[in-house]
C-alpha cells in the first residue's frame, strides 16, 4: 500500500487564508513528492533525512516562528499547527524533527533572547543551517524536571557545566543547543525549580559529548541521543534569559510545544484514519465490504470525531497564545487529546486492518509506533492531567 497523503482542507471546517495556501502549498507538494516515498525505508534505516531537513528550511518551516527580522516565517501558531499535523500525516520521524527544533530549542531563543542571541543564533536555525537541540530531560528527572543535577559553575566571564541529559532531539545532528543547568541552589522559600539557567550552547563547544543515539520502539528516523557535559565552557554572555529564572520559560516553551505535539498527533491519526477507511470500503468478509459491520464502522466514527475534537482543541490553544492570553491549561488539553486521539486512531486502523494492520507494507503499524511518542514526549499523559487539574482547580481557590 503506498504512503497515502490524506487532504488537510478535507479534515478543516474554514477555508485556508491566502498566506496559509501560500506555504501549505509548496509544503504539500514536497510532502508528496520528496518524503512520502521514502518515509517506510527511513523508518527500516533509521537515517536522519539531513537533505530533507535542509529543503524544509528553504520551504520557511524551520523558522516558523522567529521574526522575520532574523530569517523566520513569523507565523502564527495555528498555522504552525496545520503544518505539524500535515507533516505527521506522512513521516512521524521528520515532524518531531521539526516540531522539536521550532518549539524547543529555537522558541526558547526566540523567547527569552536577547537582542544579540537573537542575531547570533536564530538566522541559522530558521534557514536550517543548523539544527536545534533543547536539552531538560536528565536519567534522574523526567517529569519532575526540576530536579535535575546538571550543573553550571560561575567562573566570572564563563560558566562550566557538568552533568548528563538524555533522550535529546537532534541530539547528535544539533549545531545549536539549549541546556538547562543548575547554577544556584533554590532560594528561601522558593520551589525546586530556583535557581535554574538556561545556556545557548553551540555544537562544536568542546565538552559537549554525544552519546550513542537511541534504538527506539518508533520515529526512527528522528535522532535521540543522550549528552554529557565534561566541563563544558561557555561563555557568560550565553546566558539565556534571567539567571535561577529559566523554568518559567521552560514552562512557557513547553506550553507552545504542546500545541505542536498534540497537533502531530492528530496528523498521525488522520493518516490512520483514511487509511483505515479506504481498505474497509474495499475489504469484504461475509460477501460484503467490512465497512457495512457497525463493528466496523462505529470505529471510523470515532476516529473522525475524536480527531476532530482534538484539532478543535489545538486550534483553540493556539488561537489564545497568538492573542497573548493565558494558554497553559487549553495547551496541556490540546496535547492530551490530539496525543490520545491519534494513538487511538491508529490502535483502531491496525484492528480494522487485521492481519494486514500488523504488517509493515501497510503502515498503520509504523503510524501507530510513531504516534505512541506523543503520549510521553513534551509531559506524559499524567502530566498533562496534573496541569489540567491544577489549572482548573485554581479557578476555585
Ligand atoms: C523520543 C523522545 C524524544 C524526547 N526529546 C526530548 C528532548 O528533545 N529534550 C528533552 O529535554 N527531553 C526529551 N524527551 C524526554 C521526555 O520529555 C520525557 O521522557 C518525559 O517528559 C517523561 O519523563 P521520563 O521519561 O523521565 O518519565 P518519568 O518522569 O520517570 O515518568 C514515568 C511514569 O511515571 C508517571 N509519573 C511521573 N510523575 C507522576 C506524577 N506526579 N503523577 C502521575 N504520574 C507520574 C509518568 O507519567 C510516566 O508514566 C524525549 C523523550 C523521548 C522518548
Amino acid at each position: 500500500m503506498a504512503t497515502t497523503l490524506p487532504a488537510l482542507e478535507d479534515a478543516l471546517w474554514f477555508d485556508l487564508s491566502a498566506d496559509q495556501k501560500a506555504i501549505l502549498g509548496p509544503l504539500k507538494d514536497f510532502l508528496r513528492s520528496e518524503v512520502a516515498p521514502g518515509a517506510r525505508e527511513r523508518d527500516e534505516t533509521g537515517v536522519f533525512p539531513m537533505a530533507l531537513v535542509k529543503q524544509l528550511g528553504e520551504l520557511g518551516v524551520m523558522g516558523m516562528q522567529v521574526p522575520e527580522a532574523y530569517g523566520g516565517a513569523e507565523l502564527d501558531t495555528a498555522t504552525m499547527a496545520l503544518i505539524i499535523e500535515e507533516i505527521a500525516a506522512v513521516d512521524g520521524s521528520l515532524c518531531l524533527t521539526v516540531a522539536s527544533h521550532n518549539s524547543l530549542c529555537t522558541g526558547h531563543i526566540v523567547l527569552a533572547g536577547n537582542e544579540a542571541q537573537k542575531r547570533a543564533y536564530l538566522p541559522a536555525l530558521a534557514t536550517a543551517e543548523k539544527l536545534g537541540a533543547w536539552g531538560l530531560t536528565e536519567p534522574g528527572s523526567g517529569s519532575d524536571a526540576a530536579g535535575m543535577r546538571t550543573r553550571a559553575e560561575d567562573r566570572g566571564d564563563h560558566f562550566v557545566i557538568s552533568g548528563s541529559k538524555i533522550f535529546i532531539t537532534q541530539g547528535t545532528v544539533g549545531g545549536t543547543y539549549v541546556i538547562l543547568a543548575r547554577t544556584d541552589d533554590p532560594r528561601p522559600g522558593k520551589s525546586a525549580a530556583d535557581g535554574i539557567s538556561a545556556f545557548v550552547v553551540p555544537g562544536d563547544a568542546p565538552g559537549l559529548v554525544r552519546g550513542k543515539p537511541e534504538e527506539k520502539l518508533g520515529l526512527h528516523a528522528s535522532d535521540t541521543t543522550p549528552l554529557t557535559f565534561e566541563d563544558l565552557v561557555v561563555p557568560a554572555e550565553n546566558l539565556l534569559g534571567v539567571r535561577g529564572e529559566a523554568f518559567r520559560d521552560v514552562m512557557a516553551v513547553l506550553d507552545g510545544g504542546r500545541i505542536g505535539i498534540g497537533a502531530m498527533g492528530i496528523g498521525l491519526g488522520r493518516a490512520a484514519l483514511e487509511i483505515a477507511a479506504k481498505y474497509a470500503l474495499e475489504r469484504e468478509q461475509f460477501g460484503r465490504p467490512i465497512a457495512h459491520n457497525q463493528g466496523v464502522s462505529f470505529k471510523i466514527a470515532e476516529m473522525a470525531t475524536e480527531l476532530e475534537a482534538a484539532r478543535l482543541l489545538v486550534l483553540k490553544a493556539a488561537a489564545l497564545k497568538d492573542a497573548g492570553r493565558p494558554f497553559t491549561m487549553a495547551a496541556a488539553q490540546a496535547k492530551l487529546k490530539g496525543s490520545v486521539a491519534g494513538v487511538r486512531a491508529c490502535d483502531h486502523a491496525i484492528q480494522i486492518l487485521g492481519g494486514y494492520g500488523y504488517i509493515r507494507e501497510y503502515e498503520v503499524e509504523r503510524l501507530w509506533r510513531d504516534a505512541r511518542l506523543t503520549r510521553i514526549g513534551e509531559g506524559t499523559d499524567e502530566i498533562q492531567h496534573l496541569i489540567i487539574a491544577r489549572e482548573y482547580l485554581r479557578r476555585f481557590r
